[in-house]
């Protein structure tokens, strides 16, 4: 058993060495040191040019205040959720040029020796992986479209209130004891809980629901597809589950704001990472569990035999979210990000005429 001294151990030491951040704005900008430290000696056109040369990446400059584009966005919805932020801070940054990729998953170079800085929004947390971070579209508009959020799930500030309020209504003692999760099968890491949920439901609701690839039961691991369950709806439950899907997936962020506990599921080969996560900590701010799930039962029933300790990680989770991981914080990252970007780059920035100018208007509604 490891069990729940393990546990134990590790809370009180936890709860020693609580690192929190002070400043909304400045909370996340360990990932910006992280991932800019293999470029001290600066960004050379030659390294711009191999991020440039990787195919369906989009070319951002901004020069004197203006925001240029490659003509052709593979996702126009994600270009737009990541101009609402270039909008807001072009006027207060240096001239800077970057690459960035849209797609879900990181895009590898040939020769994982070679760095190439490339923008991406998620990225396993290892060594090999040098792709530079930065806050993924859907804090605006482009996120995945479900049944409940027909264009997309967006709007990080809407959805928040919404997720805090419903978190609000159902007071952690009315909660249904029970771990849940609702999502498609992006990943195969997320099969052990659903077949979990079959063996014990009295323990998990964990089932598969359709995406657009959706082909047949196979897609749902043997079984019809499960009905959608809104965001707001999980804050019924006690304890949430995250994974992984085809990168970090979305949902982590909304989950906290239940006032529920969050049992995040580390992947196997190093956690694939959005640019807040480093700033979360296990058994302070969540439940890690293994990739294989082994633990799963015991950290649940840990949980349900300490449920003080557990209500007191899900309020500090939520806490969390709700102060630091708002669109304030994100505006400041990208203009930190794009001022360290534009001090280290070692060539001078000129128009490239075959971007367009991006002419939008700032505070930019849906
Ligand atoms: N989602 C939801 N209710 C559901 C299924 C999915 O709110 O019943 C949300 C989920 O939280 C995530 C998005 O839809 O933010 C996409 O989920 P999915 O599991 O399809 O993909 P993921 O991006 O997690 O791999």
């Amino acid at each position: 058993m490891f069990k729940f001294g393990l546990i134990f151990y590790l809370l009180t030491k936890i709860q020693s060495e609580i690192k929190v951040c002070t400043d909304a704005c400045n909370c996340f900008f360990n990932q910006i040191d992280e991932d800019l430290k293999i470029w001290t000696d600066g960004i050379h056109r030659v390294d711009f040019e191999k991020a440039a040369g990787i195919r369906n990446t989009v070319h951002y400059q901004i020069i004197d205040g203006h925001i240029y584009r490659s003509e052709k966005c593979l996702f126009g919805q994600r270009c737009k959720g990541i101009e609402k932020f270039l909008i807001e801070i072009a006027d207060s940054i240096s001239n800077v040029e970057f690459i960035i990729n849209v797609y879900d998953h990181p895009i590898f170079y040939r020769d994982p020796s070679q760095s190439v800085p490339l923008l991406t929004f998620s990225k396993p947390d290892n060594r090999n992986h040098y792709h530079i971070m930065y806050p993924a579209w859907t804090f605006w508009q482009g996120g995945p479209a479900i049944q409940t959020h027909p264009s997309g799930l967006g709007r990080w500030d809407r959805l928040r209130d919404e997720m805090l309020t419903a978190g609000d209504k159902i007071p952690w003692n009315e909660k249904i004891d029970k771990g849940f999760f609702r999502g498609s099968r992006t990943s195969k890491t997320r099969d052990p809980l659903v077949l979990l949920s079959r063996k014990k439901p009295h323990l998990v609701d964990a089932a598969y629901t359709k995406n657009q690839a959706w082909k047949s039961i196979e897609d749902t691991l043997g079984h019809e597809p499960a009905d959608i369950v809104s965001l707001p709806d999980h804050c019924q439950f006690k304890y949430l589950f995250n994974f992984r899907g085809v990168a970090a997936s979305f949902r982590l962020k909304h989950l906290f704001l239940c006032n529920s506990l969050v049992f995040h599921v580390v992947s196997n080969g190093g956690d694939w990472l959005e640019f807040f996560y480093k700033r979360l900590i296990p058994w302070q701010h969540y439940i890690p569990v293994s990739p294989d799930l082994s633990d799963v039962e015991q950290l649940l029933e840990w949980a349900q035999l300490n449920d003080t300790e557990a209500q007191r990680i899900a309020i500090q989770g939520k806490q969390f979210i709700e102060n630091f991981l708002t669109l304030e914080s994100i505006q400041c990252y990208w203009k930190e990000l794009l001022t360290r970007i534009s001090r280290l780059t070692t060539y001078e920035v000129t128009r490239n005429t075959t971007l367009v100018e991006i002419k939008l208007h700032r505070h930019n509604e849906l």
